[in-house]
């Protein structure tokens, strides 16, 4: 088990210590290690498969755990249990994983795996590339989550509606291109997100269709619009009643390229990384073994 102890704003590793009994208790032999960082958590899981854990390997963060972990086992046998410690935990509940890191930790127990996909971004420019497990984007996001870092202390929904409104103040909607599987999109928008799960920014249902296991990533655009409008329709996307309203775009495909005026960033579960357009997004089909709750399981 590794455990990203920065996750929940340095809550998680406090969360964990009740956790490790029961797992013990039910027969787990659990060697813990702690991550630092984004690359030393996909160290640690290559670590622990070339020492021969071909059980499980268990990550108690958030999205930004989950992806750096679905990374280094992709394409691998051995399973990822997700222990949903961070602050969106869109990957867990997009498994149906218990949101309660206790509960959760019982239902990874049985050890019942599941084959998903994941997505992968190629920047075009530098042929760079990033696995990820929930959610890329460029646009609104990239600065809600640049806001976001700057209040360290707010948790939970809090914390995403504080950035999207911060973000909405020095964001400047962007003319793009995209297309999905040959289907075209151009205008400016506010934000693009290309999901593997239904929900991100902890539980924002924003693909509420999007299944993690049809080899199709599913792909939302919101259009250029008025901040009120935008700040008013925004509690709508909690239930994914955003659908069908006339500045949303919806898309479903395995190959999406973007490419806009100027670069823009992009944002990968929670984490503004190097990579900008023009941008290559492609479903990795069944390329993630994970631990599943049962369907009987809370
Ligand atoms: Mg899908």
């Amino acid at each position: 088990m590794i455990i990203n102890p920065a996750a929940r704003s340095g809550r998680a590793r406090g969360l964990l210590l009740p956790i490790l009994p029961s797992l013990l208790a039910r027969g787990w032999r659990v060697d813990a290690a702690e991550s630092r960082s984004h690359q030393d958590l996909i160290d640690l899981v290559h670590e622990a498969v070339n020492r021969g854990c071909h059980t499980a390997v268990a990550i108690g963060g958030g999205d930004g755990s989950a992806t750096a972990a679905a990374q280094a086992l992709r394409g691998q046998v051995v399973p990822l249990g997700i222990l949903p410690l961070g602050t969106g935990n869109d990957f867990a509940r997009g498994l149906g994983m218990p949101l309660d890191p206790r509960i959760a930790a019982r239902a990874l127990v049985p050890g019942r795996t599941r084959t998903i996909d994941l997505g992968e971004v190629t920047a075009l420019t530098t042929g760079e590339t990033r696995t990820f497990a929930c959610v890329a984007g460029i646009g609104l996001d990239v600065f809600a989550l640049e806001a976001i870092a700057r209040v360290p202390w707010l948790t939970g929904r809090l914390k995403y509606t504080y950035g999207g409104l911060r973000g909405l103040l020095s964001y400047e909607p962007q003319h793009v291109r995209v297309t999905v599987d040959g289907q075209e999109f151009s205008d400016e928008v506010m934000f693009v997100a290309i999901t593997n799960t239904p929900t991100y920014g902890g539980g924002m249902r924003i693909n509420p269709g999007a299944l993690m296991d049809d080899g199709t990533l599913d792909v939302c655009i919101v259009r250029r619009t008025s901040r009120p409008r935008l700040i008013s329709r925004y509690p709508l996307v909690y239930a994914g009643r955003h659908v069908g309203l006339p500045e949303v775009w919806q898309a479903r495909g395995g190959r999406v390229e973007i490419a806009s005026g100027r670069p823009m960033r992009v944002c990968i579960d929670g984490e503004i990384t190097s990579l900008t357009t023009p941008i290559r997004v492609e479903i990795v089909p069944r390329g993630l073994v994970v631990l599943t709750p049962s369907p009987g399981d809370p």
